[in-house]
Parts: C-alpha cells; structure tokens; sequence
C-alpha cells in the first residue's frame, strides 16, 4: 500500500503542517515514524478540538483519519520525530530522557500534534513505547476537563485503541492518544543542554521559544533587558498562575518531574493525578510517591523548586545569577496573589481576609469535607439562601455556624459580595475524579465507550448542572478510596 494519508481537503485547507521544531535541527530529535498498532478502533474524539485544528469534523468519522491517529497511516506533510530531554525525577537528576513513547507528528495550523503511546523510540529506555487504554482515557478526558475550567493545559483530540496488550501490573490493551498545545517543550528539553554545557543548541533553543512563544521578552526593558532573564520571570509567571488554578480547584498533578513541567505553563503528562474529594491538604494522589514529595500542598514549592532547575540550565544564557534569582522571585507574591484571587471568586466575594480562607479549609481538613461538593453547595446556598445542604457536610456544626457567620457578615455588610450566579461560574459541578474515570474505563474495556463519551460531555461544561447526571456529582463511593493509581501507565 502506498500509505500516504493524501487527502487533499485534509492536508490543503485542513491542516497546513508547518513543523518548525523540526527545523531546530538534528541534536534536537530522532526522526522517527509512529508504529502501527492492529485492528484499531475509535474510544472518543474532542468535536472541540478538531473544531480548533481547523479539522472538518466529518473527517473525523473516516476511516483514514482513524488510520493516521493510530500511527498507521503516515499523513503528508508531517515530519515524525521523537525529541530529546532530560530532567529532575522526584528529585533527582535523572539523566537523559526524551519522548520514550510519543510521537510529534509535526505542527499544523499553529499547534503541535502528538501522538502519545505510538511505540518504541530511542527514548523508550526500559519501557515498551505503549501507553494502556486506561492511563489513555484518564489523559483525554482530563485534558478536556482542565480546558473546561479554564486552567491552562495541553488538549486532546481522540483515542484509538487496539487490542494488543502489554504488560502492567497485569496485561492490559494499548491505545494511542493524539495530544494538541502550541508547544510540548519541557524545562527538561533546556536542562539536557545545560547539563551537557552545548551551549549552542541551549541558545538556539531559548532563541527559538522567545521567537514564538514570548516575543514581548525580546523587547522587555526590566531585568536589565536580559531576554533570558525575561523569558525565566515569564515562565514562572505563567507556571504560578497554573499552579495557583490546581490548588484553587483541588487538582493533584501527581509526577511534578522537571520533564513534565512545561515552558508555556500548560497542565502536561496526565499520569497519576486526581482531584480531590475529601479535602486533605496532604493528600499523596500518586501510588509511587512513598514520600509524598508530590503532595497536594506541597505543589506550589515543588513548581518553584522545578523553576529553579529550569534557571540553572538558562544561567549560561543569562549571565548573571542575581537576574535569574530576581526573574524567579515572582513566583511567592504571584501564585500567593493568583491564588488569594481564585479563592475570594471561589467565595463569591471581591475580596476576603486570608484567615477567613485559612480557617475554612482548616474546618473543611478536620471534618474531611468533599472539596467539590462544599464549593458547589456554598455557592446554591448564596443563589437560594438554604444553608443546610452545605452545613450538613461538617460534623463539627457550630465551628461551621461561626465561620459562616463571619461570611455572611462579609456579604451582607461590605461591598465585597458578588453576584451570587457568578460562583456557579467558578466552581464545577462536575471534576473527573478517579471513581468516574475508572467506571467510564471499566466499561471501555468491554468496548462500551458510552461512560467516556458521557463523562466528556459533563466535563466540557462542568459548571452547568446537566439535571439527570447527580450520580456523577455525587459523593465517591467506599470504594474509590481503595484506587490506587500509580506513575505505571
Ligand atoms: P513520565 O514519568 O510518564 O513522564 O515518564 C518519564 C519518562 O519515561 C519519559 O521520558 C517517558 O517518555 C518515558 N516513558 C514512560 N512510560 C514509558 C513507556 N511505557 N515506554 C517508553 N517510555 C516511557
Ligand atoms: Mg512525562
């Protein structure tokens, strides 16, 4: 078979490929074509993201799209490659990495399409190059949920599965996830030049993200016009903002590694995460994270400490050690300020006392409150006035009265209340916890993609109420406590 994806409306009005990392050049990647995988079959596709490629969503029913998504199929115009990084892992230098088992296809219309579980690569070290069907689903359907509530992260377009299996914890089927971001470079991608002193391609490369990526730091007169120490300030701004969305919404990233941090602050590599649902500040979502370094509360430093590593490998660029401290120095007030903000939103208020946040997560940590479900409720019981649903969360009631009355007092008799509607606006009711996602993937296993397909709905929109689906706002049940995801996928 002459197995070039050649359609014409595809390739010509569709998707214009225009792979500008793989003009950086050799030292950068491997060229590398996507391995086949058999029989494949389609789990779920994002109309939202083929609507933002410029991709017909016809096309997305075709049989050579499917084909192409699943690395069968080469599509012209694209230029597959696997790129090389290196990174901090838990901690500690890990030494070279690289794409082990993604494939970047190229870049069309703006945006970088890869395929993520698409085989071996001279990357893949010990791993098999394969991601499983379930570690696939979770990735697609977080990676839409996060877009839906408006923290920055990378998209997906579809799943393709397979069912050749490889070996887990126990033999599970292969699929291949098509991920979407303007940009899938990584502070490891810096830190594996730096570590090596090539002191040329780390240029080309910071070169190249200041071009496309932040311009405005080429120009920028603060920080002694310093364009490196610019594009480190403008980094950590963008990741402090990131964070300080996770934290306002009870996300757990789970592998904070160096090189699944990304240089435009998008959410990257969904392994083991989770959202939480009853709120523990010190909750271990990841499975392999003995040590808990990864830690809910522990993530704002864990981000500011990654910074550092990325600082490190631009201090040849940047020259001088007190810019690149003072560029990283933006990270405390900003997440500090970006956070206080979402909170106060959260609240329904303009502004708020810190302790008044401060000791409404308190009660909600000692009475192991459902994170997701005291926002929503808080925020019917401002639209409608009926407290008890919300009050009925804590065991420690007049500890919650008295806090409540303060809060009140703050609506009523300041001129910080909002519009009560607004705080439907920011806290979902709907968040992928892991319980949904193992039951949308427990019956994906049986070839029922129906539960992805719902859960996609849902969480596109997860701040209308979707009447009908309160199992799916519900409470987790016993057992979701008992998951245990690990960084194994
Ligand atoms: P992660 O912790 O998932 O970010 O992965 C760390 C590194 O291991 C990255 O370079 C991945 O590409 C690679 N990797 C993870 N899983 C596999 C796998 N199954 N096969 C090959 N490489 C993998
Ligand atoms: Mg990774």
């Amino acid at each position: 078979m002459n197995a070039q994806l050649d359609l014409p409306r595809l390739v010509q009005t569709s998707l214009r490929w225009n792979n500008r990392f793989h003009h950086l050049g050799a030292r950068f990647y491997t060229p590398l074509a996507p391995q086949p995988i058999p029989a494949p079959y389609w789990v779920s596709r994002s109309a939202a993201v083929a609507k933002q490629l410029g991709l017909d969503e016809a096309w997305m029913d075709s049989d050579d799209l499917l084909q192409a998504f699943s690395g069968n199929l080469p599509i012209s115009g694209t230029q597959p490659l696997a790129s090389v990084y290196s990174g901090h892992q838990f901690g500690n230098w890990a030494g070279q990495l690289g794409d082990g088992r993604a494939i970047l296809l190229g870049e069309a219309n703006g945006f970088e399409i890869q395929l993520k579980g698409s085989g071996l690569t001279p990357y893949s070290r010990m791993g098999d190059g394969r991601a499983v069907l379930r570690s696939s689903i979770r990735e697609f359907l977080c990676s839409e949920a996060m877009h839906a509530l408006g923290i920055p992260t990378t998209r997906a377009l579809c799943v393709v599965g397979s069912d050749a299996q490889v070996w887990r914890e126990t033999p599970e089927s292969i699929a291949v996830v098509t991920r979407v971001a303007q940009s899938f470079i990584r502070f490891g991608h810096f830190e594996h030049f730096a570590a090596r002193r090539q002191l040329e391609p780390l240029k080309k490369l910071a070169d190249y993200c200041l071009e496309r990526y932040y311009p405005e730091c080429l120009q920028a007169s603060t920080l002694a016009g310093n364009a490196y120490a610019n594009l480190l300030q403008t980094v950590t701004e963008r990741t402090a903002m990131m964070v300080a969305h996770w934290q306002a919404v009870g996300f757990c990233h789970g592998v904070m590694n160096t090189d699944n941090m990304s240089l435009l602050g998008l959410t990257l590599d969904y392994g083991p995460f989770q959202f939480l649902d009853a709120y523990d500040p010190g909750h271990i979502c990841n499975h392999t994270d003995r040590a808990g370094r990864y830690a809910f509360d522990h993530q704002p430093d864990i981000a500011h400490w990654n910074l550092y590593a990325l600082a490190q490998a631009l201090l040849p660029l940047i020259g001088e050690q007190s810019l690149a401290l003072q560029a990283l120095d933006a990270f405390k007030p900003l997440f500090a300020a970006k956070y206080h903000q979402l909170m106060c939103a959260k609240l329904g208020l303009a502004d708020a006392p810190d302790a008044l946040i401060e000791d409404l997560l308190s009660l909600m940590a000692r009475d192991k409150v459902d994170y997701t479900i005291f926002w929503r409720r808080l925020s019917h019981a401002r639209v409608d006035g009926h407290t008890t649903p919300v009050r009925d969360l804590f065991l420690d009631r007049p500890a919650f009265d008295a806090w409540m009355l303060r809060y009140s007092e703050l609506v009523t008799h300041t001129q910080q209340g909002l519009e009560a509607d607004l705080m439907l606006k920011i806290n979902p009711k709907f968040v992928l916890r892991n319980y949904l996602g193992e039951e949308a993937i427990t019956a994906a296993r049986n070839k029922n993609f129906s539960g992805v397909s719902k859960l996609l709905t849902l969480l596109n929109s997860p701040f209308d109420e979707h009447p009908g689906f309160e199992h799916e706002a519900g409470f987790p049940p016993d057992w979701a406590s008992q998951i245990e995801i690990s960084c194994s996928s």
